[in-house]
């Protein structure tokens, strides 16, 4: 059966059941897993900048919260669909649990184009999102963060309509805030981050010294370029960097010989994560096909732009030299794919663990905020590496001792986190 053609709710339950069966998942636990707890289905009216008013479609989803506060973004999309943010609740639950973080899982979403819509309207619907939702959320119920589309300035027009209504300060109500507002030292770095933690002590279990690794990246935005900064910081590599060109509406892969330079790359990069094509050229540059990134002759490759970038159509063109996937990317592998990867040999630290390291900064950001005490970013990137190369180790542990591939190892140790929870609560 082709999984691709699934809606992204399918493929989480599908993911889901594989692993519950593989545990043999008591049934009542199963059925309360498979499906978000709660949804939140609303309207916000908005009274557009030329006098008329428009409905937008708001969602909150929260999947799961037996071992702590939901957590999870808020995507502003006109594309956005209920089952995106049910499936990624579920991720979210998942992910937080594997790097074992006290929090649940949720998502939440607005259908609307911000490119299309003024300042004052952003604010509007930011601001009619939490009106709607001000009962059902908060810093111990359900905590929400920037997603696809929102952002810190997002974040501080909902924290402040949350104040107005509860009448007080909750700093610790929603995270990725900007710095100076109740913000995290690290939150920036913190994804691309660790997934090189990850990489790093996957590699020091393979026995396989970083500083002689390559390694090609798909992706130049946030995540991709903190992960090519501290990889290249360790002493890998990096031979190519593939992006989206928004002028030509494709993707390009750049090289150039003796390897990439990540900062004057960066130096030339737009806020989207694009490269001027021109300007990489006189660099020296030379400019590939966009897949082109996939089939270096590489130790490392890490997709960090979209979801579905390794399928069945590309995945046997990966060289033999490839020995680690870091996936930084939110579902970059179909799971035929997966298949692929895992026959060949080739271990791949699977979304949910390896771009974790967001979540458990912004994890940090909420016990930063309710405590009311900040820390130097040394003190939050000391932790965050704490945190996620503790996870691997278990997540590789498990891999190993149960000859399963890392995906299944990692879910086996979150879904079990999350139904010991339920359990202990009495649930089911
Ligand atoms: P971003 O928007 O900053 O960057 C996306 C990058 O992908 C850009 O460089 C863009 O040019 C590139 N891209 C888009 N389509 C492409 C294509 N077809 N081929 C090649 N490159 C392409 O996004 P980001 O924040 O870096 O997130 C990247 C991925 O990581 C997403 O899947 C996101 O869900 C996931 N993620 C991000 C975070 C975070 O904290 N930013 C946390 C967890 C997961």
């Amino acid at each position: 059966m082709d999984h691709s053609s699934y809606n992204p709710f399918k493929i989480a339950q599908y993911q889901f059941d594989k692993v519950a069966d593989l545990l043999e998942l008591d049934e009542g636990v199963r059925k309360l897993l498979r499906q978000p707890m709660r949804e939140y289905h609303f309207t916000i009216p908005v009274r557009m900048d030329d006098g008329n008013v428009r409905v937008f479609n708001g969602f909150r989803v929260q999947h799961n919260d037996a071992r702590g506060p939901a957590k999870g973004g808020i995507r502003f999309h006109p594309m956005e669909t209920i089952d995106t943010v049910r499936a990624l609740s579920m991720w979210m639950t998942w992910k937080c649990a594997v790097v074992d973080i006290p929090l649940g899982g949720g998502k939440g979403g607005v259908i609307c184009d911000p490119h299309q819509l003024s300042m004052r309207e952003q604010e509007q619907i930011c601001r009619g999102w939490v009106r709607q939702l001000a009962k059902n959320i908060g810093p111990w119920s359900d905590v929400p963060a920037p997603d696809v589309m929102t952002n810190g300035q997002h974040m501080l027009w909902m924290l402040d309509e949350f104040e107005t209504i509860h009448g007080g300060r909750f700093p610790g109500f929603i995270t990725g805030k900007p710095l100076g507002s109740g913000g995290s030292q690290g939150r920036t770095e913190a994804t691309g981050f660790g997934v090189v933690y990850v990489i790093g002590a996957a590699l020091e279990e393979l026995g396989i010294n970083i500083e002689k690794t390559t390694a090609s990246i798909q992706g130049f935005g946030n995540v991709a370029q903190y992960a090519a900064r501290l990889y290249t910081q360790h002493g890998g590599k990096v031979v190519a960097i593939s992006c989206w060109d928004q002028t030509d509406m494709t993707s390009y892969t750049y090289r150039k010989k003796g390897g990439v330079n990540v900062i004057e790359l960066q130096e030339i990069a737009d806020k989207f994560g694009g490269i001027d094509k021109k300007l990489a050229a006189d660099l020296g540059y030379e400019q590939l096909p966009g897949d082109a990134w996939l089939q270096q002759e590489v130790d490392i490759l890490i997709p960090a732009a979209i979801e579905s970038q390794i399928h069945r159509g590309n995945v046997d063109l990966i060289s033999p030299k490839v020995k680690v996937i870091a996936e930084g990317a939110n579902g970059p592998t179909t799971p035929e794919a997966d298949e692929v990867l895992l026959q060949r040999g080739i271990l791949t630290l699977p979304d949910f663990l390896a771009n974790a390291g967001g979540v458990t900064c912004s994890y940090f950001e909420q016990v930063q905020c309710n405590s009311n005490y900040f820390w130097d970013k040394h003190e939050v990137l000391d932790k965050l590496e704490k945190y996620m190369t503790t996870a691997f180790t278990m997540v590789s542990e498990v891999s190993r001792r149960q000859k399963i591939g890392m995906r299944d190892a990692a879910y086996v140790i979150a879904i079990n986190r999350v139904a010991q929870a339920v359990q202990a609560r009495g649930w089911a």
